[in-house]
């Protein structure tokens, strides 16, 4: 899962799990930034052979999701058929499919991504994640770890990463009021406003799905921008 990072000053969100380090030429690196790439191969050389979908974790939970029928109907162009499309908005982005199960090196979750992006401001995921329960072969269909890392190269990566030292008191926070699937959360502050630990500043509409979010510390609001809450410390917090 994931994506790379090559802006550092981007803020640590609740969906945020870890951060790799790898070399820029590093296959996991060029494989997520060739998004375009991925988009004019599946034009030409999906052969249908439904690895992706047979190991996709949604598809094995029962999610109504096939990413070869997306790979299909992006390669026919045209209007794609709707519960095809609405799929992709049921994709975790795991990364199975094109890290694992696609041995032409596509990506079904590219295709998602962009679909997703074009679909989820308008479409609520809730109404598609009907899951008819785990498929037969639910556990066959589990994917070895260690397997993973050595097809990512990555095994020489998986060390222990213990926490040393003490977290650092930033003098800035930048606090997006979208973190997840859903809608951005409503702001309430505004430029200027002093806020403390847990102060409300964005609000989710009741039965909308999203999350409220709150100050992380005390200080003054200096920015509210591209959906982004920046609060500049000040004024003692815990
Ligand atoms: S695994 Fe690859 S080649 Fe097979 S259907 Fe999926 S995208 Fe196409
Ligand atoms: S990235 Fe999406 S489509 Fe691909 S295996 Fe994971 S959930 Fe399924």
């Amino acid at each position: 899962m994931g994506e790379v990072v090559d802006d550092l000053s981007q803020p640590v969100t609740k969906t945020t799990k870890g951060l790799i380090v790898l070399p820029g030429d590093h296959v996991v690196v060029t494989r997520l930034a060739a998004e375009h790439a991925q988009l004019r191969w599946a034009y030409s050389v999906c052969c249908q052979c439904t690895m992706c979908t047979d190991l996709c974790p949604r598809r094995l939970l029962g999610h109504p999701l096939w990413p070869h029928r997306l790979m299909r109907a992006l390669a026919a162009g045209g209007p794609m058929d709707a519960e095809v499309a609405a799929g992709a908005l049921l994709c975790s982005e795991c990364g199975v499919c094109d890290h694992y199960a696609c041995f032409m090196g596509l990506s079904p979750r590219r295709v998602n991504q962009r679909l997703k992006a074009e679909l989820g401001s308008k479409q609520d995921v809730r109404q598609f994640s009907m899951s008819e329960g785990a498929r037969p072969g639910f556990a066959d269909g589990q994917v070895p770890a260690q397997r993973l890392m050595a097809h990512l190269k990555l095994i020489r990566w998986n060390q222990p990463a213990p926490f040393r030292g003490t977290l650092p008191a930033g003098a800035r926070v930048t606090i997006p009021l979208k973190q997840h699937v859903g809608l951005a959360a409503s702001c309430q502050v505004e430029v200027g406003e002093v806020v403390e630990p847990g102060t409300l500043l964005g609000r989710m509409a009741q039965g909308s799905l999203g999350a409220s979010v709150h100050s992380s510390i005390a200080g003054t609001v200096t920015a509210i921008a591209d959906g982004k809450v920046v609060i500049e410390r000040g004024g003692g917090d815990a």
